[in-house]
């Protein structure tokens, strides 16, 4: 597993149902930064995918780009799918790209963060990203794959 050095920042987090307190990291350039994406899952494991030097992404992007009617959702969509093409976690979750985050306690999304006052920045070591069995499966496998990921994430009708 190939580690990348990535400038965070702690966030708190506070699960609004049952009030957990832990932390977390966020990029500290802000949101899904330019080339660099951080990919984490409902346990608050974190990862990064290199969208330059991977090819995930435009493989992602050009299958969901076939099977969609509308190009306006074509890049939010293959972001939101590009996690299950992803080879899983080591807690066996997937990671999602999108901007979503969960208590890492229970992975509830009902969660509030934010960072220390003064932010507290932190060069951490973070996986990268895994694609091995899309790697392995045939084109068509591919295709079907993300389809039944964009009707289960409700971008096209089943
Ligand atoms: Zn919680």
């Amino acid at each position: 597993m190939e580690l990348v050095t990535v400038n965070m920042v702690r966030w708190n987090t506070r699960c609004l149902s049952t009030g957990h307190q832990s932390v977390t990291y966020g990029p500290a350039g802000g949101m899904g930064g330019y080339g660099s994406w951080l990919g984490r899952t409902p346990a608050g494991e974190i990862c990064e995918i290199d969208l330059f030097a991977d090819p995930l992404f435009e493989q992602v992007n050009s299958i969901v780009k076939s099977l969609r009617a509308s190009d306006e959702t074509v890049d939010e969509a293959t972001r939101d799918v590009l996690g299950f093409a992803c080879d899983p976690s080591p807690a066996d979750q997937y990671y999602t790209f999108m901007y979503t985050v969960c208590c890492p306690v229970c992975g509830s999304e009902e969660v509030i963060f934010g960072p220390d006052d003064p932010p507290m920045v932190e060069f951490r070591q973070i996986p990268r990203v895994t694609h091995k069995k899309w790697d392995s499966i045939e084109p068509k496998q591919r295709i079907e794959l993300v389809k039944r990921m964009l009707i289960d994430r409700g971008w096209i009708p089943e």
